[in-house]
């Protein structure tokens, strides 16, 4: 049967998605859980009650995002627990379901939507952010944190560099 399941990230937890009002499946990837440590509590119960599930994503869905974010250059920007979240999102749509990753994260998103998955942020107010620019070799993969603007040809193999803006969520 078709489901509608949400899988959320740890920015998603820790933003306050409404688990207990939703009548919909949520799952998270156990890493997410180890991450978000100060809501552990509240994830302990809802797991409990069955308001949430653990969700383990498939080999090949894990290996095929993994694929994906080397390509877009947001490989390096994802933690262990972000590539498995959008493999379990994955995992779940090719098993036919409704999936909605909710997520804050520019590269999680980016990867997301490479891979038709349909995803939804939810950023409330007061919610900082820290954006950063990465300079990054299409070609090698190489990536490039400080180096000079002007210089546009990656040193390690001569193909024109690219940049872009990541935005990271910024957890005081
Ligand atoms: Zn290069």
């Amino acid at each position: 049967m078709r489901k509608k399941i949400y899988v959320l990230d740890a920015a998603a937890v820790l933003h306050g998605f409404p688990i207990g009002e939703e009548k919909h499946e949520i799952v998270m990837s156990e890493k997410t859980m180890e991450e978000v440590i100060s809501k552990k509590e509240i994830l302990d119960l809802y797991l409990n009650i069955g308001k949430l599930k653990k969700a383990k994503p498939s080999d090949s869905c894990v290996k095929q995002v993994i694929d994906v974010a080397k390509e877009t250059g947001d490989y390096a920007e994802l933690t262990d627990a972000d590539v498995d979240t959008i493999a379990i999102a994955l995992t779940y749509l090719q098993l036919g379901n409704d999936v909605v990753l909710i997520t804050d994260d520019y590269s999680i998103q980016n990867v997301a939507n490479k891979l038709s998955i349909q995803y939804k942020p939810i950023t409330t107010t007061g919610i900082k952010y820290e954006i950063k620019w990465v300079t990054y070799c299409p070609g090698c993969k190489s990536k490039y944190y400080d180096i000079d603007e002007n210089i546009g040809i990656c040193p390690k193999c001569g193909h024109t560099l690219s940049r872009k803006a990541v935005k990271k969520l910024k957890v005081k």
